[in-house]
């Protein structure tokens, strides 16, 4: 069936674009982990690591085991790291699927351990520490006892130590360099221990843009593929391309006396004669209906006031100041028109939260469109 006007369209060469621009970023030793986490930041992950994956991209960075069964089973053969971890019950499968597994308690090592035994293989691992985060991996205090326990499995090899940053988008790096002072320390006593792991990576792409100390030999970036800055500090200091933009069509006009009410809970009601254009666009498509009555979107290459409550499947606008605007025009929601452009990062400030959760919340069943 044909779908209804809304979609998401993808631009492959802003990724591209982006992948190289990361490049310069780092020297030729330093290798890249594409951040695809979570559908790529709802960009498609089976099309972006197509799409990096030939450009020379070292690794595929996913938050669970069935992220990276989705790459693999689209063919994607580079190493994929699983973030998050493997649950008990998917090391099985994790190994068939040659996943890399986040490591940061013995039972799951040796879980992995007995299986890569069985098949007869060493099993990469990446050891997660926790320098400040307070989330997943060891202590600094567990580091020595968990290295020394790695010694006892024989069929896991530790390819990389990894980290991850608390806050390294601000300008005050106090609490980044404490953690890397932990990090560094860390590293001494695995090595001292006798291991040698290939990788060390703990930049996001914050550290990645920002904190060249902590560039290691391996970067982890998301947000920077996809053409958003972590920081409105950090705009503009590589110079991104927005990949994702959302756009639809006026589906219906109205043409309103001053005191008409528009949409539930009558929020908006006309102070002038008034057009005002539904869109086939919702929160149910992610579009968070905290920008009720608190956005603009693009028609005719001008911004219209979003007006009413945001409802489900529609939006409504204002375009009594676009003139000749008809049913059937193009609306940006996210993206640029006729030089006019709306970024995910002004969408997420009116919604108050981050360009991330912008991106992930566009729903799967607005299409994408990959050009
Ligand atoms: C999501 C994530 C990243 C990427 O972070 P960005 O800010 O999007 O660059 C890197 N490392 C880990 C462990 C993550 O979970």
């Amino acid at each position: 069936m044909q779908t209804r006007p809304t979609s998401v369209i993808i631009d492959t060469g802003a990724l591209k674009h982006n992948f190289f621009r990361l490049r310069e970023l780092i020297s030729d030793n330093t290798g890249i982990m594409a951040v695809v986490k979570a559908n790529a930041y709802g960009h498609g992950d089976v099309e972006v690591a197509s799409v990096l994956e030939p450009l020379g991209c070292d690794f595929f960075g996913v938050a669970m085991a069935e992220e990276g069964a989705r790459l693999r089973a689209s063919g994607i053969a580079r190493p994929i790291v699983v973030l998050g971890g493997v649950y008990p019950g998917q090391v099985e499968d994790a190994i068939a699927l040659d996943l890399t597994p986040v490591v940061f308690d013995l039972e799951t090592v040796r879980l992995i351990d007995e299986r890569a035994k069985k098949s007869g293989l060493i099993k990469n691992v990446h050891v997660k520490v926790d320098t400040g985060m307070g989330r997943i991996g060891l202590l600094p205090g567990e580091v020595t006892p968990f290295f020394e326990s790695l010694k006892g499995f024989r069929n896991i090899a530790v390819e990389a130590v990894l980290s991850h940053f608390v806050e390294a988008e601000n300008e005050d790096k106090g609490f980044s360099k404490k953690q890397l002072g932990v990090f560094f320390g860390i590293l001494d006593t695995v090595r001292r221990l006798g291991f040698a792991p290939r990788y060390i990576d703990m930049a996001n792409s914050a550290a990645a843009m920002d904190y060249r100390d902590a560039h290691f030999n391996l970067i982890r970036p998301g947000i920077m593929l996809y053409g958003a800055y972590p920081a409105a500090r950090l705009a503009g200091k590589v110079a991104l391309k927005p990949v994702m933009s959302v756009r639809t069509r006026i589906l219906s006009l109205k043409r309103a006396p001053a005191g008409f009410p528009v949409g539930y809970g009558r929020t908006f009601v006309t102070k002038r004669e008034s057009v005002i254009a539904t869109l086939p666009i919702g929160y149910a498509d992610g579009f968070p209906r905290r920008l009720s009555g608190n956005a603009d979107v693009l028609v005719r290459g001008a911004r219209a006031p979003v007006v009413g409550t945001v409802c489900m499947d529609m939006a409504m606008c204002d375009v009594t100041d676009v003139p000749g605007a008809e049913v059937g025009d193009e609306v940006v929601v996210m993206g640029s028109q006729d030089g006019e452009s709306i970024t995910a990062e002004e969408i997420a400030g009116k919604a108050g939260t981050i360009s991330y959760e912008i991106f992930c919340g566009v729903s799967a069943r607005v299409p994408r469109i990959y050009v």
